[in-house]
Order: structure tokens, then C-alpha cells, then sequence
């Protein structure tokens, strides 16, 4: 099988972080190679999964299709993500079944506002990522290697199984880029749908189209960041490129699939007028109105310790800008009370729902309508 894939780039192109600098010093002086496949190393009771969407190119190399980054991967070495492997020709998933972070979220935290209100989410994560966002909020899991973080086997079935048993109606995958667990992600969505869950996708939207056609049938929303509207950001911020992300909303809201969409506002990196205004008009025009759009406050962490948070009058103008571009459900998020995070009615403009941080304080919707006017608003509300 055959992928389009836009851009290439190659496993040894992933810059060098302190912390990984670091490693591969102590690896070094091992007698280990950063980024080199150490057989001995991998946990004797982990079982090899092998990877999808990849193809071989010549010799025993392989080429990987998940994500738009198109890894040229030789054997023994692993893709810019660290989640897959060549091994002797063949493509492995390295996080299949070794979940590192589970917990019961609210929706809202992910943030959904339009999806089943209050629900609660079975949240999980691998380690990894195929971005390195200056600015991420859980660097410390996104940007390791597999074995750098403790991960228990867990089975999709005991997954869905312990969802369940929490009270979840659904599973979240999140806090680290789903995209890079792929064929964990799938299989425990099905295992959830098996027991009468859904599941929701948070993801930086960085996906190859035939997974994400494949995958998409799975989950009942899906939530992207789209992190600025420069490719430049992208390039320089992320490590990564905004076209893909556009072409994975599209995608997405053009084959039904519930979405939202997230930016982090940054001082001075992506929040000047004209780049929100252009964001918005994009998402209207493309995606349609009624996609929610969360305006989120960004705090100093991780490479961008030097700004500060995004200021408040940032936030609401930001907002008021996004409506008049034509976007219906414009939020704010990390600013409880400041006003953002009520969802109002397209038609009459009166409150359906009240929201404080991720908390619903009252929900007046009547199956899925306006209780004042009678509007339907879009949504997941049953
Ligand atoms: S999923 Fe990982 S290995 Fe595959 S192309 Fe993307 S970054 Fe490379």
C-alpha cells in the first residue's frame, strides 16, 4: 500500500534537547547510541506490535505513513516520534499496551464544551509526539522514550473495562499526541465501543489522511490544536507545519466528525490581530460556524519561561474578534470567571449553558435545542 506523504523528514533531524543530550551521554557512556535500537534494553515481557501505515523502501529500510512527517527510518533506528521502530525491516509500535498516564477527567478539561456536558473521560497517554512545541504543558512525557517512563502493560480490553468501572462514558486520549500510539488508540476505542463507550481524540491534527480515515470512524469527537495560522510558528515553535493541521480540520469536519479546535494564545508569538483574524475567517469559511473555537491562556513554562501569561484584555479581544470574523462558539480557557465559557444560543443569544473552569454549573439545553427559542444548537448532547 501506497501513501501520499508531504513532507519527509528523516529520523536524525529531531533537535537535541538538553534532557536527551544528557541521556545520551549516560547512554554513551554505556556503551549505548541515543536513538539506536538496544535490544537488551526493551522490557523482556513487552510484546512486539507491529506497526500500520508504512512501507518498505529498498533494503531492509522502511518508510513511516502515519504522520505527515513521512520518517525515512533505517533499520535498528526509530522516528522522530521515539514511539516506532525498524527492527530487521518491519515497523514497530514501541508504546502499544504501556500507558504512562491514566486518570478521570471531566470532558471540559480537554477541552470538549460541545460534547455530552459534564461527562466524565478515561484519560490516557503513551509517551510521545511527533511535535516538540516550545511551549508544551507535559514535555515531560511527550518528549520521552519509550522506558524513560514507567508503563504497565494494559490491555485495550482492560482499558475499557476499567473506563467502565469508573463511571467514564468515555475514553480521552490525550496529554501526549495520540497520533504516535496509533494502533493502541484504535484498538482500545474498539474495546470501548464494545462496551457501549465512545471516544474523543486530542491531538495536534499532525495525521496522514488514509489514518485518519481509518480512524475517524472510531471516535465520536475529536479536539485539534491548531497552534497558530503561521507556518513559520509551526516550523519554528513546534517543530512541525500548518498545512497538514488544516488539511486533518477539513478532514474532519468535512466527514462528520465532531470537532473542536484549541489555540494557545502566546505574547508576542501568535497573538496579534490580524493572525486571529485570518485563523477565525479560515475556520469559518472552511470548517463552518458552529466549529467551537477555545481561546486558551498560555503560562510560562518548559522553553518559553521568558513570556509572560497572555493577559486577560488579550483573551477578550481575541474572542470578540473570532465572533465578528463569523465563528459562533468562541471560549476562553485557564481564565475561570473572566466571561469566556458559557455557551450561548446562536438565534437568542440567551445562556443554554453555564460553565465555571471545567465545571458545569447548569445546563438548560432541551435535547440538544434552546429552551427559549427552540434553536438547535450543534452539538453531542444526548
Ligand atoms: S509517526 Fe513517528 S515515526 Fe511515523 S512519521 Fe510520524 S514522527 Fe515519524
Amino acid at each position: 500500500m501506497r501513501y501520499s506523504i508531504p513532507m519527509t523528514q528523516a529520523f536524525h533531524e529531531r533537535p537535541l534537547t538538553r534532557r536527551h543530550f544528557l541521556t545520551g551521554c549516560a547512554l554513551a557512556a554505556a556503551g549505548c547510541t541515543l536513538g539506536r535500537a538496544d535490544p537488551a534494553a526493551a522490557p523482556a515481557a513487552t510484546p512486539l506490535h507491529e506497526a500500520l501505515f508504512y512501507e518498505k523502501t529498498g533494503g531492509l529500510g522502511v518508510r513511516c505513513g502515519l504522520c505527515p512527517r513521512g520518517c525515512v527510518i533505517p533499520p535498528g533506528r526509530h522516528g522522530f516520534c521515539r514511539a516506532r521502530e525498524n527492527r530487521g525491516g518491519t515497523l514497530y509500535t514501541l508504546v502499544y499496551g504501556r500507558p504512562i498516564a491514566l486518570n478521570v477527567d471531566p470532558i471540559e478539561k480537554k477541552p470538549f464544551f460541545h460534547v455530552h456536558p459534564g461527562a466524565r473521560a478515561f484519560s490516557l497517554a503513551t509517551v510521545g509526539c511527533n511535535f516538540i512545541c516550545a511551549f508544551c504543558q507535559n514535555y515531560d512525557i511527550s518528549q520521552a522514550a519509550p522506558g524513560d517512563v514507567a508503563a504497565p502493560l494494559r490491555t485495550p480490553a482492560e482499558i475499557a473495562q476499567s473506563a467502565r468501572e469508573s463511571g467514564c462514558g468515555l475514553l480521552a486520549f490525550t496529554y501526549t499526541e495520540p497520533t504516535v500510539y496509533y494502533e493502541y488508540m484504535a484498538d482500545c476505542a474498539r474495546a470501548a465501543r464494545d462496551l457501549g463507550l465512545g471516544s474523543v481524540m486530542v491531538s495536534n491534527g499532525f495525521i496522514s489522511a488514509p489514518a485518519l480515515a481509518a480512524l475517524a470512524p472510531l471516535l465520536t469527537a475529536v479536539k485539534i490544536d491548531l497552534k497558530s495560522f503561521s507556518d513559520s510558528f509551526y516550523r519554528e515553535t513546534c517543530g512541525g507545519r500548518l498545512q497538514p493541521v488544516l488539511d486533518t480540520l477539513k478532514r474532519l469536519t468535512a466527514g462528520g466528525t465532531w470537532t473542536e479546535v484549541v489555540t494557545l494564545l502566546i505574547p508576542t508569538l501568535n497573538d496579534n490581530d490580524d493572525e486571529i483574524k485570518r485563523l477565525a475567517a479560515w475556520m469559518a469559511r472552511e470548517l463552518g460556524p458552529q466549529v467551537p473555537l477555545h481561546f486558551s491562556r498560555f503560562s510560562p513554562l518548559y522553553r518559553l519561561r521568558n513570556l509572560p501569561p497572555t493577559p486577560y484584555a488579550t483573551l477578550q479581544k481575541a474572542r470578540a474578534l473570532a465572533m465578528k470574523e463569523g465563528c459562533q462558539f468562541v471560549y476562553i480557557g485557564n481564565a475561570p470567571g473572566l466571561g469566556g465559557e458559557a455557551t450561548a444560543c446562536p438565534a437568542c443569544g440567551k445562556v443554554v449553558i453555564e460553565r465555571l473552569g471545567n465545571r458545569v454549573e447548569a445546563n438548560r439545553l432541551k435535547e440538544g435545542h434552546c429552551p427559549d427559542c427552540g434553536k438547535k444548537v450543534p452539538g453531542l448532547w444526548s
